[in-house]
């Protein structure tokens, strides 16, 4: 796909994620938005997997260690084959298996995530796998900046670089909000770059709602021998004029007419499962 049609795409993840959240009147509005680039420029361009054979063991590895953002990625993962978009329809109803955090019951879900802090050292022993094998696969890991308070990410960033494992490439949502607030004020992260330069890891910093910049990074050339950590910068809630940089729209649904609204902002007809 070109940066164009990835940028459209986006916007169509984002539409089907907010008709799923407001026809089931549950979902996490504002992270599956903030995370929608970085979802589709992965599993659009980047990401090396088979929708037909999810398990084909040369398949790169993804976890969306902020589980709880996992409209986007059902939608992402429909579109791109790995199951019937219809199936989008069913989420967080009663026998669905596109429940509220991910579920690996679903095509191309590696292990259920959302307990927060657990995605970064499940990735870890994939890339340290990858290497102890001599296969070639890369593991990719999306956390949230709320999820970084989290003591697990630590420990995992240091066995991360203790294993040289320059396989492995982290990213962190940095949309500057959780569930309670900034993160600023519920658990200060910043000087959030050299954190984890300090743990040893080649660090880079884009604007993660910036299409062609997303490209460039995951295309371009990688530090050896380290892991690599993305701080995407994002407006949580980005695309829904209603909702971008309102902690509140964590955890809250949109209206019939927020809907209307999204679907003009995204400049999309609607829900592409409908
Ligand atoms: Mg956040």
């Amino acid at each position: 796909m070109t940066v164009n049609e990835l940028k459209q795409t986006a916007n169509q993840i984002r539409a089907d994620a907010v008709t799923m959240i407001h026809d089931a009147a549950t979902g996490h509005t504002g992270g599956a938005m903030s995370a929608a680039d970085i979802l589709t420029a992965l599993y659009c361009r980047i990401l090396n997997v088979y929708p037909d054979d999810p398990k084909n063991p040369d398949r790169d590895r993804f976890f969306l260690s902020k589980g709880h953002s996992c409209e986007g990625y059902y939608a992402v993962l429909a579109h791109r084959g790995f199951f019937d978009k219809k199936e989008l329809a069913t989420f967080s109803r009663a026998g669905s298996r596109i429940i509220g955090h991910p579920n690996n019951q679903v095509p191309g879900v590696e292990v259920c995530t959302g307990a927060l802090g657990h995605g970064l050292p499940v990735a870890v022993g994939a890339a340290l796998g990858a290497k102890r094998t001599g296969k070639g696969y890369r593991v990719y890991c999306l956390m949230g900046d709320g999820e970084q308070a989290e003591g697990s990410v630590w420990e995992a960033a240091m066995a991360g670089a203790n294993y040289r494992l320059d396989n492995l490439f982290a990213m962190v949502d940095r949309n500057g909000l959780q569930i309670s607030g900034s993160t600023e004020d519920v658990m200060a992260l910043e000087d959030f770059k050299a954190k984890w330069q300090a743990f040893g890891w080649d660090v880079c910093e884009v604007d993660g709602n910036d299409m062609e910049a997303l490209v460039n990074y995951f295309e371009g050339e990688h530090a050896k021998d380290k892991p690599h950590m993305l701080i995407a910068h994002t407006i949580k809630g980005k695309g829904l004029p209603f909702a971008e940089n309102k902690a509140e729209w964590h955890h809250k649904v949109p209206s019939d007419e927020q809907l209307t609204e999204a679907y003009r902002a995204l400049d999309v007809k609607g829900a592409s499962f409908k």
